[in-house]
């Protein structure tokens, strides 16, 4: 079985907003071992939708539409779908069902009572498919052995209704599966290159992706196949994150776990993002303390401790200063590990010795502590969200191999 999927709206297609449906319905439809042929994003515009059909139909087993069904004037896509089945609209009776919803709300009830000569509209030849969650109907039909399903674009109700109408995609019994292995420190070629079987084996999909100090390789095939591949990637590697770690943040709070450990952070430029990171997981208060967001100097002296020596001789984007700031944290949060942050994320403030992009990290455990720096590229959201990728990076094999020793 093969699919197309595919994305309506001029707002996807110049770049204001970010496509989400396809690339939500080929996760699943990869898992059950159906073949994506395609993903199109088009324009809001009636001959483009009825150019695709006419492109699709007879030559897909399932072929989904997302988007241009809601009543505004670029909402085009009943009319196109009326259009090349060559037949009328009518007003179908399944939107007062929608409507009843809405039964003790006057003002919400009248809204969508306006919207019915449109969001209510089915071509003759097709059948409506049920919103749970929006107002707009979508529509189905199947034609020349394709199954063809319009559906709002709105992810929410995108969601659910693919959920309503494809519930076996959605089953657990998974055909396929998926295995992450992060690991750091290694360019993508050199990876590559040391798990020839693994990337030449045909029954597997690899996906490289690279953040730098990480690589995170994607392994999808039958379940069998990716567990023995994962098990010979990983056997290749030194510094590979923990199997079922999806991120570096995740990996940080098991490594702390296992050992009976607290950290802290202490974050300059960064403004707190290493502390977010690790608190977007869940039960992450079982070891980790806090972090300290000192962006001025008097901050970092006065919270932290820095001494205002250090700043004066060193500058607080200075490897004193960031030592001095990791061991502030570690003290007032009473960790057992605790890694600092301060640097130039820009645009502006690089000097010639200290260019934008310059970060330097600190580490301390209760023995000892030490600083790293990096010059790091890309403006200065890029600066920030790599800073953040080094800093649990290094904490993560400080926690791991119980070595303060700084190595990406
Ligand atoms: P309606 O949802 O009203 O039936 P529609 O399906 O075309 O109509 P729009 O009004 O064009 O939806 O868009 C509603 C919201 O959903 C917008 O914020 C839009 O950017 C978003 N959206 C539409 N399609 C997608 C998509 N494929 N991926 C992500 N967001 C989308
Ligand atoms: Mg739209």
């Amino acid at each position: 079985m093969n699919a197309v999927l595919t994305a309506i709206g001029d707002e996807l297609l110049s770049g204001v907003r970010l496509e989400k449906n396809a690339n939500f319905m080929a996760w699943h439809l990869h898992n059950k071992g159906i073949e994506v042929k395609a993903i199109e994003v088009i324009s809001d515009y009636e001959d483009e939708i009825i150019n695709l059909l006419s492109r699709w139909i007879g030559k897909t087993d399932l072929l989904i539409l997302s988007g241009g069904l809601g009543p505004t004037h670029d909402d085009k896509t009943r009319y196109a779908i009326a259009k090349y089945l060559g037949c009328e609209l009518y007003s179908d009776s399944m939107y007062d069902k929608i409507l009843s919803r809405v039964k003790d709300n006057p003002d919400r009830l009248a809204r969508l009572e306006k919207s019915r000569s449109t969001q209510a509209m089915i071509p003759v030849k097709a059948q409506p498919v049920y919103n749970p969650t929006g107002s707009a109907l979508g529509i189905k039909f199947t034609k020349d052995n394709t199954q063809v399903i319009a559906l709002p674009g709105v992810p929410m109700e995108y969601e659910a209704m693919t959920r309503q109408e494809l519930p076996e995609i959605f089953a657990q019994d998974n055909k396929h599966v998926w295995a992450s292995i992060i690991i750091l420190g290694l360019p993508e070629m050199t990876i590559a290159e040391r798990i020839p079987e693994v990337i030449n084996n045909h029954a597997l999909h690899v996906s490289i992706l690279p953040a730098f100090p990480q690589v995170e390789l994607i392994i999808r095939g039958k379940p069998d196949d990716v567990d023995e591949a994962e098990k010979l990637t990983r056997s290749r590697f030194d510094d590979v994150l923990p199997k079922g770690c999806k991120s570096l943040a995740e990996a940080v709070l098991y490594e702390a776990k296992i050992n009976h450990a607290k950290i802290s952070c202490s974050e300059s430029c960064t403004g707190g993002l290493v502390g977010a990171a690790l608190t977007e997981i869940a039960g992450s208060s079982e070891v980790f303390n806090g972090s300290a967001v000192t962006y001025s100097n008097n901050a970092k002296h006065k919270i932290l401790g820095v001494d205002g020596n250090i700043i004066a001789n060193f500058g607080a984007v200075s490897k004193e200063c960031a030592v001095s700031m990791a061991e502030g944290a570690l003290r007032i949060y009473d960790s057992d590990y605790a890694v600092s942050i301060t640097g130039i994320a820009g645009p502006d403030g690089g000097t010639e010795s200290k260019p934008v992009g310059t970060v330097y990290f600190g580490l301390a455990s209760r023995e000892k502590a030490c600083a790293f720096m990096k010059v790091l590229p890309g403006n200065r959201s890029e600066i920030r969200t790599r800073a953040v990728r080094f800093a649990l990076a290094e904490l993560w094999r400080t926690l791991h191999n119980k070595n303060l020793e700084p190595k990406l």
